[in-house]
């Protein structure tokens, strides 16, 4: 807004500001546009993100989808499908990178947090809020050993942010051992720990004391503890995901984290598990930390925490590290984080995922995905070089960059979207609801095998 405007011409533009917002709640309101409305949402979308957002989306959703496509505006979602604004429906196996594990607006997510809305919204920052209590009893009960105290976030960046700050407190410590292909979130902090060189190099320095050591390779590791209690830097914590998602899927090798454990135990370092991404049922288990049966000592959790409803994460920590912070609770506070709205969104989707046995649903329908994919990928050995995952979180990796490109642009237009893995088509990702239909498995593997054969090696 220019700052010249006289006095009129200010009132005149507020006038015009109060008729945009009147006519976008009115669209908020509708259950169905007309192909006018849906015209003009899409017009107003492009538009605010070329001039008001960033360009950069445009170009780089072009990339990701086919020709007149890239204007694709979504609208509507519904169980493991989304809708855009012309109601063209697509199955959703990006997920909002693991975030719809019960779905797209599961009904009883959706139900507990408008009854909490209906009577308090956020709290008021200074009595205690019953519902932060209950999640965290809840969190005691479902998170691996004696994990038992929890703080609450709004995001998986401010839940590894929080443990980072919880583990240099506890250990008056500050050398961190990260690993390649991490991926941790983009605030300082948490960037410290993600790997990529692109996202990273602008900002450095960055928190002194992050070592990256390569995921899965438990003698690098070990040397790096070596080397750092030698040279005075004693390790406050290792950080990692038990299975690295943005990296590419990536599983550790057999006993891997096993072994990290007791090295963290040999020196004295905290073992923080990232399952921002992996928690939740998505792997097959409630937490994957219990795939391997390694019980950390802090675990980071957002993405599905929230039910894909709510932004809303968590630190579930021992009692002997969480009480570091007992003395000042204020040590680390955040305004929203555990409010009462993302709890109610938490908390139900936990019971959903209990009740509906999801976790097990997870391991049960991801082992048939990626049996079917395997054989759909038979063949095209010059264009997949290998399909792996555990549970439904399922990585296709190819030859090149350029095919992984193709074969997403090829599902979008086919009604089905992938994800890539940082800004990087070499693997693409399957995260689908844990609630997936076996037809809609069926439909997104021919699909997949469609695309598959159109697309050049
Ligand atoms: C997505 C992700 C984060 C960051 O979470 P945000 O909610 O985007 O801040 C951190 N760690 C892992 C493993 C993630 O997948």
């Amino acid at each position: 807004m220019s700052i010249d405007l006289s006095r009129e011409a200010k009132s005149e533009q507020m006038k015009n500001v109060s008729a945009y917002i009147d006519k976008v709640l009115s669209l908020i309101e509708k259950e169905e546009v007309t192909t006018e409305e849906a015209a003009w949402i899409t017009k107003e979308t492009v538009d605010g993100f070329r001039e008001n957002v960033n360009p950069g989306f445009l170009s780089y959703r072009k990339t990701v989808t086919k020709d007149s496509q890239f204007a694709a505006v979504e609208w509507s979602d519904t169980g493991s499908c989304f809708k855009d604004v012309n109601g063209k429906e697509y199955i959703d196996c990006l997920g909002g990178f693991g975030i719809y594990n019960v779905g797209h607006r599961n009904p009883k997510v959706v139900k507990a947090v408008t009854d909490q809305l209906k009577r308090q919204a956020l709290h008021s920052q200074d009595l205690l809020d019953p519902l932060r209590a209950m999640l965290a009893k809840i969190l005691a009960d479902i998170t691996p050993g004696d994990l038992k105290y929890s703080f609450f976030s709004n995001s998986g960046t401010e839940s590894v942010e929080a443990a980072l700050k919880l583990a240099k407190m506890y250990s008056d410590r500050t050398t961190f051992i990260s690993t390649t292909r991490a991926f941790h979130g983009k605030s300082l902090g948490a960037l410290s720990g993600t790997a990529k060189g692109m996202f990273r190099k602008p900002f450095l320095p960055l928190i002194p004391g992050f070592r990256h050591v390569p995921f899965g390779d438990i003698d690098m590791m070990r040397k790096t503890f070596e080397i750092c209690s030698s040279v005075g830097e004693d390790v406050a914590a290792v950080i990692l995901e038990p299975i690295q998602g943005e990296g590419g899927i990536i599983l550790p090798p057999e006993g891997y984290l096993k072994q990290v454990r007791e090295l963290c135990d040999q020196y004295g370092a905290l073992l923080i598990f990232d399952e921002v991404q992996t928690g939740m049922g998505r792997t097959g288990k409630m937490f994957a930390a219990e795939l391997y049966d390694v019980v950390p000592d802090i675990i980071c959790l957002a993405k599905a925490f929230g039910g894909g409803v709510m932004p809303a994460g968590a630190v579930v920590a021992k009692e002997e590290v969480f009480k570091s912070w007992f003395p000042n609770p204020f040590m680390h506070t955040t305004t929203f984080g555990g409010n009462p709205l993302a709890c109610a969104a938490a908390i139900a989707t936990i019971g959903v995922l209990i009740e509906e046995n999801l976790p097990e649903r997870a391991a049960v329908v991801g082992e048939y995905f990626l049996k079917e994919l395997k054989e759909a990928a038979k063949g095209h050995e010059d264009k997949v070089l290998e399909i792996r995952g555990q549970g439904l979180m399922i990585g296709i990796e190819f030859h090149k960059d350029e095919i992984g490109y193709d074969v997403s642009k090829g599902m979008f237009d086919n009604g089905v979207l992938v994800a890539g893995t940082l800004i990087n088509s070499k693997t693409i990702r399957i995260e689908p609801a844990l609630t997936i239909s076996y037809e809609e498995v069926d439909q997104v593997v021919s699909i997949f095998k469609k695309v598959l054969s159109q697309v050049e090696a």
